[in-house]
């Protein structure tokens, strides 16, 4: 059954030898756009392709306003900052992701709270969601609007921070209709999901602001690289001022108004991503067509091969499929890595790494069957 699988993923790249997981492609003006910034001898953080970058993204995603940085965790930090996140306070996301995600909680001073994942989605569930904040947080009246408080701890919930699982869009309505009921603004994590839409509307602009990431395993790539995308358009500035040193503009004095950060996106690398933008919906076609190759080749083989859930368009960033239970899935993972084809099995649900496993959560049942059971296999562009 396995040899047939690997036969199958060896036949869609033929060239390659191993089959890696997912390689970057440079496909449009990339060099052309490389050799304008040495040029112009425009490297650093000044150049017309920053700001070109984070046009075509607002355009792109359908948000009014985008504010590009140095790579999608500092993103996520900042926007959780921006959003209120303080020291003491604590942020509910979902086990099934990457570190990224919770770490940039900590970078905030707060500490993750963890709610599970549906099998269908992959992203947080709603019903989990409210269910977990109606039996643990009170309203705290003192501030207006309240805000909800964790009973245990005592500790201000000041956001939620779900994911888009591989580019599979979670149900982020509901999500959100849950999370206003409970006045917390939501953060969403759409660095693997650029190009995903959830009701027709692309991942990352359902809640206060949304992080994409261009890491060189994601969609498309600038090297490293990530974006805040927000309708609010105070967030967007409070964005570019806290990431570019919050320097006043003033004619010839440096001046700063806060503690900052810098986390400018280099023009080097927004040349790569105005260069792979330019072509992104060839890239969203590509990743569908191999998408939909696995899907009618897994229809006669016991393997499930995950697909879109409802009303969901996925970007197909990195295929899944869903082995039997542990054992199965690692002698999958052992022959297929041994045969020439690299796949890799999901993170271990971040609840159970040493640095959060003091963290509260709710029942984590999903996320526990979907870590034994996912396996991402091949899903680079093809010629
Ligand atoms: C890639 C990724 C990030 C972080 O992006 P970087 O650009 O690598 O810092 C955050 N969250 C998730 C879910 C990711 O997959």
């Amino acid at each position: 059954m396995f040899e047939d699988i690997i036969e199958f993923i060896k036949s869609l790249y033929p060239d390659q030898n191993p089959v890696p997981l997912h390689t970057p492609v440079f496909w449009g003006k990339e060099k052309e756009y490389l050799l304008n910034c040495i040029d112009t001898t425009y490297v650093s953080y000044i150049g017309e392709y920053v700001s070109r970058f984070e046009e075509m993204t607002a355009n792109y995603t359908g948000s009014k306003f985008a504010v590009a940085l140095v790579n999608g965790t500092a993103a996520l930090q900042v926007a959780l900052q921006i959003a209120g996140v303080k020291p003491g306070e604590e942020v509910i996301t979902q086990p099934l992701t990457f570190v990224a995600t919770a770490n940039a909680i900590s970078h905030c001073g707060a500490k993750p709270v963890f709610i599970d994942v549906e099998l269908d989605t992959l992203g947080m569930s709603p019903e989990k969601l409210d269910d977990w904040l109606q039996k643990n947080t009170k309203p705290y009246h003192l501030n207006k609007p309240f805000k909800a408080i964790n009973k245990l701890t005592g500790k201000l919930i000041s956001a939620i921070v779900p994911m888009h699982t591989f580019g599979f869009p979670c149900r982020i309505d509901e999500i959100v209709e849950v999370a206003n009921k409970y006045n917390i603004p939501v953060i969403e994590d759409a660095a693997e999901s650029l190009g995903s839409l959830y009701k027709g509307k692309h991942t990352g602009t359902f809640g206060l602001a949304g992080v994409l990431s261009y890491n060189g395993n994601k969609t498309i790539t600038t090297g490293g690289g990530g974006m805040i995308i927000t309708d609010d358009k105070d967030f967007a500035q409070k964005s570019k001022h806290i990431t570019t040193t919050a320097k006043v503009q003033l004619k010839w004095e440096y001046v700063h108004d806060e503690v900052a950060y810098n986390f400018r996106l280099t023009n080097v690398n927004a040349a790569l991503g105005v260069a792979q933008m330019e072509y992104f919906d060839k890239i969203l076609q590509n990743k569908r067509k191999t998408a939909m190759l696995y899907e009618n080749f897994f229809k006669n083989n016991e393997v499930k091969f995950f697909t879109e859930p409802k009303d969901s368009n996925s970007n197909y960033w990195l295929n899944v499929i869903l082995l039997k239970n542990r054992i199965e899935r690692d002698s999958f993972l052992e022959f297929s890595n041994l045969n020439g084809v690299t796949t890799r099995p999901v993170w271990r649900l971040i609840n159970k790494l040493r640095m959060y496993q003091d963290c509260q959560s709710g029942n984590l049942n999903n996320s526990g069957l979907l870590a034994d059971s996912i396996v991402n296999i091949p899903s680079s562009l093809r010629k």
